[in-house]
């Protein structure tokens, strides 16, 4: 097959909603639609929605597709095409997602799971374009991450796709929902870092209604003093993770992105801050910290990219 004019479906499945889109060969969105995820409904009524939308998008995009891919909350078993046991989609696990939309569309189907896929995005087509090693960190309401090995995804044992958010920073830290206190998840992420907020200011303060991490980001903008504090410390936390990842990996790249990340002017400065004092055995210097290319259609663009990923060149063993 030429790959020109090769577009591939791309299935976004998170806890809240299901993003549908129809990706060309050089990683544009040519149409989109979505569906709430009403994980409760159960997999096959997903299932049904998620076949109608795609040829609804497929037609308004008035193209043929060579394939589909998809990213998805959890742990998945790409290799399987499986969903694991992910808390967002409760009675979901074993469902063979792969298989069902093979079987329904005649196409090879690539599963990843949701943070592998947006790696796989910017490799291909954002801020990690031509580079061979790249860990791409989503800050937003958790902590995941890519990583990127020799121009591949880094799969760990059976597959496993290894969880940066639940690497422990403190561990007289805050408990996780995983059993481990102090992961960096549990200090940095949006919610995390609105909730010691909302511990640590005084009781009397004014902002406390509401309060979000974009919210206390505005708030530092404008000089208050509670909200500067809360984000130079959460600056320190993301550095201190991303500083762990510089040591350990040492890749040409991380690229951050997630709704934390966009305000990425205010935490940046702590966050070079920390990796240049911790990370003196590495040159930690010559890794680039970017910000993510790809936008609010990141993860569909990343569950496209799956699909080439896997399947460029003719079928590739997952
Ligand atoms: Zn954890």
């Amino acid at each position: 097959m030429g790959t020109g004019n090769a577009a591939t479906g791309a299935v976004d499945i998170g806890g809240t909603k299901i993003a549908v889109g129809v990706i060309d060969a050089t990683g544009k969105v040519l149409a989109r639609s979505e569906t709430p995820t009403a994980a409760r409904d159960g997999f096959e009524a997903a299932l049904t929605r998620i076949v109608t939308l795609l040829a609804a998008t497929r037609e308004r995009a008035g193209v043929e597709l060579c394939g589909i891919g998809i990213g998805c909350t959890g742990p998945v078993i790409p290799r399987t095409g499986e969903i694991g046991k992910a808390d967002f989609l409760p009675g979901w696990e074993g469902c063979n997602l792969v298989a069902r939309l093979a079987a329904q569309s005649g196409l090879r189907v690539a599963l990843e799971n949701d943070a592998d896929a947006a790696a796989l995005g910017e490799l291909r087509w954002g801020a990690g374009r031509g580079l061979q090693s790249l860990i791409c960190v989503t800050v937003g309401t958790g902590i995941g991450g890519g990583i990127i090995v020799n121009g591949a995804l880094y799969r760990g044992v059976g597959g496993a796709h290894p969880e940066i958010g639940h690497h422990v920073i403190d561990d007289s830290g805050p408990l996780c929902y995983c059993g481990a206190r102090g992961c960096w998840e549990a200090l940095a992420c949006g919610p995390a870092i609105a909730a010691h907020a909302l511990r640590e200011a005084p009781a009397d303060y004014p902002h406390r209604a509401g309060l979000t991490t974009a919210r206390l980001c505005d708030l530092a903008r404008q000089g208050d003093a509670v909200a500067s504090r809360e984000i130079a410390r959460a600056g320190r936390y993301l550095g201190i993770g991303i500083a762990n990842l510089v040591t350990l990996y040492t890749p040409e790249a991380i690229v951050l992105s997630g709704g934390v990340m966009d305000s990425a002017e205010l935490l940046m400065p702590a966050i070079r801050e920390v990796v240049r004092n911790n990370c003196t055995q590495v040159p930690a210097a010559d890794v680039a910290l970017l910000p993510a290319a790809l936008g609010s259609d990141a993860p569909l663009i990343g569950a496209g990219a799956a699909w080439w990923h896997r399947y460029e060149g003719g079928q590739r063993p997952c």
